[in-house]
Parts: structure tokens; sequence; C-alpha cells
């Protein structure tokens, strides 16, 4: 098998796709568990970033390098859609030969953005982005989004192409400095993308977004989006605003999207979401007062369910579900 030989950070050189991609037909997402949106700007620059300790693949050591080069299976995304191939039962991660029989990922047509993300304890797999010009897989392929593949991936294989998504993405759309518009290069010492005119650090966003079960007694408060698959309810979540607390956050947005306040907060856990670069951060609080109200611009619907009686839920992989999951098991133990 031939080996990739790129050195990561080297200058992208324009991708080259095999013949066996054609141009696409339309394909769409399906929509999961989004957080409450809000229009966000780039982050102010800090005057002294923090060094930030990461998996940058310029720090990775050769023997990581190769272990990617010998990895199972391949990550390669055409332009936001993960190249899958297709099984009986639905679809998975490619192998390299597999990816190779797609698309030339060595000597001339390497892709234009190469990392190496953490698949499971001390394994890394190769991932790619090149841009989508209107491809489409050949047969036994296919290009989801990563909402549609999701259904089909293990826990390990989604959760290392959430996360090479977001930092192909972020390569792919920090290029240019956004506060001088110069070319950015990536740093050698870190996870970051830094101008080569103004010397600005641009570092992967993370935006947080908090999700809450709300428990009042027996019962759980879920809601559901108009963009939910019909009948599906799930626990209540919004991104954090500039200079807010969790924990503000938490009581502000279940009184912005409920009218109720809560209390007795408890950290429960949290999940990267990668739709397109949350981390989700799980807790569960206690009803305080009052009724429910909903704000018709977030949800179209929010209801008090007893364990025993719940309603269609989010995919079970989903830190939601986990909330609900741990609420069922503590009625069972009341
Ligand atoms: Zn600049």
């Amino acid at each position: 098998m031939p080996v990739v030989r790129r050195s990561p950070g080297s200058p992208a050189r324009a991708p080259q796709v095999g013949c066996v991609l054609r141009p696409r037909s339309a394909l769409g997402d399906l929509p999961l568990l989004p957080p409450k949106r809000r229009t966000r700007s780039e982050g102010p620059p800090l005057s002294s970033p923090p060094k930030r300790s990461s998996d940058h693949e310029d720090r990775r050591s050769a023997a990581s390098e190769q272990g990617a080069t010998r990895a199972d299976r391949i990550i390669l995304f055409v332009g936001s859609r993960l190249l899958l191939r297709v099984t009986e039962s639905g679809s998975r991660l490619p192998t390299p030969d597999e990816t190779r029989s797609v698309i030339d990922l060595d000597g001339d047509g390497i892709p234009d953005i190469f990392v190496t993300v953490r698949h499971r304890a001390g394994v890394d797999i190769p991932a790619y982005g090149i841009d989508d010009g209107g491809l489409e897989p050949p047969e036994g392929f296919r290009l989801d989004g990563l909402r549609v593949a999701f259904h089909d991936l293990s826990e390990p294989d989604f959760r290392a192409a959430g996360t090479a998504r977001q930092r192909v993405e972020w390569r792919r759309t920090h290029r240019f400095c956004s506060r001088c518009g110069a070319h950015n290069r990536l740093d050698p010492r870190q996870e970051a993308m830094v101008c080569v005119s103004c010397g600005q650090s641009h570092f992967p966003r993370v935006a947080p977004a908090v999700i809450v079960l709300v428990q009042r007694g027996p019962e759980a408060l879920l809601g559901r989006s108009p963009h939910f698959k019909p009948g599906v309810y799930s626990t209540l979540a919004g991104f954090v605003e500039a200079g807010e607390s969790l924990e503000e956050c938490v009581h502000r947005e279940i009184h912005e999207e409920v009218g109720v306040r809560i209390t007795n907060l408890r950290y429960f856990g949290s999940q990267p979401h990668p739709f397109p670069n949350s981390l989700m951060i799980g807790f569960v609080a206690d009803w305080l007062e009052g009724d429910i109200r909903i704000d018709r611009d977030e949800i179209e619907d929010a209801r008090w369910f007893r364990a025993d009686d719940l309603p269609a839920l989010p995919h079970p992989m989903s830190i939601a579900r986990a909330l609900v999951d741990d609420f069922v098991a503590r009625a069972g133990d009341a």
C-alpha cells in the first residue's frame, strides 16, 4: 500500500480527485438536537494567548504518524460530507484501500487538508478534507452529512469523525486572517493558525452549550424543536453567551424557553457536539416554580413526562438520551 507522505502543515496543493467521483445530486442532512442558535461573531483576539496543550499534528511523533498510516480506517470529508462504505446494515468508515479506490490520497492527488485524530486509546487515524466540487461517490460508497452518518457509526468512529470534521473545517475556514485579511499558516508549536502579516493567532473555536434535564417530583421536563423528527422530545439546551457562567446560562435558558424557575443544579457530564463545534455540558436541576410557558421562537412544545410514559427520545449515543436514561434509572430506584 502506498504511504501518505505529506508532512502535516505543508502548503496545500490543489486536490485531485480520482475519476470515480461524479457530480452529485442533492443530499439532505437530518437535524439532531440542535441547541438554540445564536449569531456568533469571531471572538476578540487575546493579547497574550495562553499556550494550549493540543494534539496538534506538528507535535505528534513520527510514530504516531506512522500509526495513522497503518490505521484500519480513514476519515475523508468532501466538503462537509463524510465518505462511507455501504454495508448490508448501513455504512461504516472505509478502509485505506477502499478510500484509495475512490480518491488518490497519494502523490499529486493529495487532499488539501490532513489531520490525525484520536480514535481510541493509543490509536490515531488519518483524516482528510477536500473541497466539495459537486462530487458523487461511486457504487458501494456514500457521501453523507455527519448527522446522517451518526446513525450508522460506532461511538468511537463517530467521535473521531466529529473531531476530524471540526478540525478540518477550522483549517478550511481559517486560511485568511480575520483581522487583516492576510494568509494564515499553521503554527508548528500548537494547534493554531497564525497570520503571516500581523501575527494574530486563530484557534479552533468551541462553542459551549448547556443541556438540562429539569425534574419535578416523578416528572421530567422535555421539549421539542420544530427541527426534531416527529414525536421526539429532548432535554432543553442553549448556547452560553459571552460573559456568562454555565450556571447562569442554565437558569436563563430554562426561564426563556419554558418560563419555569429551577434550583438544585447539579453537573451531569459533557459531550462534544460537532454540529458544528459545540461542547454540550449536561446538568440535572429541580423545578422550583412556574408553569410551562413556551417561547415559540425556540421550541414548539414542552411537557412534563413520567418515566413510565416517555415520548420518542433522542439517539442513545447523545448526552440528551443519557440524561433521560439517568432520570428513568433514578425513578426506578425511588
Ligand atoms: Zn492578520
